[in-house]
């Protein structure tokens, strides 16, 4: 059982704030995803931070949310992997409202306590999962891996690992040793996917609001990355970020405007992509992985003033 009071238990609080801001975006008629159990999922703690919570807030669930749904469907109708593996699943529903293909296995990694509340309401709504769905209580914090492979994971086969509204959460030592667990992990021909936050981001005027929101609400952004794309690539590991808000997956969304990504002082949330090669070398061209917007995608600098 996960206390509220422990760092787990409060960051447990966080995944009801996702479920009700993809539950907005649910609502809307020109919405990006339809996950009808998100309401249900958020109850009370998720309504309660929708009202003090910034638009952008929602906006930054909501533009993200599409982008890794895109970005699995993508892999997985052009690569053919048939395996992903969610950490810190929290209240996703992906393993529900996701068109996979037959055969596909979908592994949720959590604290036992939000999985157990998730499968009651899931189950009292009658939702049916569109894929094979693996349930697995796990505390990533530790040794995770042997829980993934009794669960059936077949660990000589490519998986997409997806890390979404996570790692910002933990300290930077944590978020490293996660990564590398992951990458270890991980056949080649696997792929990597998960947002993340630069050290600016935490000092920044700019984004002061919603850090010290974030801070107030029991769960402080601490985890940053200045320099994923060099990071992955010590592991051999090809990446692609995405600015949140970039063109073509903000899809007006998202309220600040671009700026060249040319400052490392200023505040970045990007969407991250990442490939394990099969090979050294294989996909060092230019080519754009499956589910990025390509080598063209212009960067973006995160708040500077709303668009009109
Ligand atoms: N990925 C989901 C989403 O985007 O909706 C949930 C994100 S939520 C902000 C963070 C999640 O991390 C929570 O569900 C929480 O229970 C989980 N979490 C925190 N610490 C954990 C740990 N040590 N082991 C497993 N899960 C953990």
């Amino acid at each position: 059982m996960v206390e509220n009071g422990s760092s787990q238990g409060l960051l447990a609080l966080t995944a009801p704030w996702a479920a009700a801001a993809r539950a907005l975006e649910s609502a809307r008629e020109d919405r990006l995803f339809d996950d009808p159990w998100a309401s249900a999922l958020a109850g009370a703690d998720g309504a309660a931070w929708l009202a003090q919570s910034p638009p952008e807030g929602v906006a930054l669930i909501a533009v993200r949310t599409r982008f890794f749904d895109d970005y699995l469907l993508r892999i997985v109708q052009e690569d053919g992997v048939r395996q992903v593996v969610i950490l810190a699943a929290g209240l996703d529903t992906r393993a529900f409202r996701l068109e996979w293909p037959a055969s596909m296995q979908v592994f949720e990694m959590d604290q036992g306590a939000v999985l157990e509340r998730k499968q009651t309401i899931l189950d009292q709504a009658g939702a049916k999962p569109t894929c094979e769905r693996h349930v697995i209580a796990a505390d990533l914090a530790d040794g995770w891996e042997a829980s993934l492979t009794t669960a059936g994971i077949d660990s000589a086969q490519p998986t997409i690992w997806l890390l979404e509204g996570f790692l910002f959460y933990l300290s930077p030592e944590d978020l490293a040793a996660l990564l590398g667990r992951v990458m270890k992990a991980s056949s080649p021909g696997s792929y990597l996917a998960f947002d993340a936050i630069n050290s600016a981001t935490l000092t920044s005027p700019f984004t002061q609001p919603w850090v010290e929101m974030q801070a107030r609400a029991g769960a402080p952004w601490t985890g940053t990355m200045d320099d994923p794309k060099s990071l992955l690539k010590r592991h051999g590991w090809k990446a692609e970020l995405t600015p949140i808000g970039s063109p073509g997956t903000d899809h007006g969304r998202w309220p600040y405007p671009s700026a060249p990504d040319d400052d490392p002082e200023a505040p970045h949330l990007w969407l991250a992509t990442a490939r394990r090669p099969y090979r050294i070398g294989e996909g060092d061209s230019d080519q754009a992985q499956p589910g990025q917007a390509g080598p063209g995608a212009s960067p973006l600098l995160l708040p500077l003033r709303k668009r009109p």
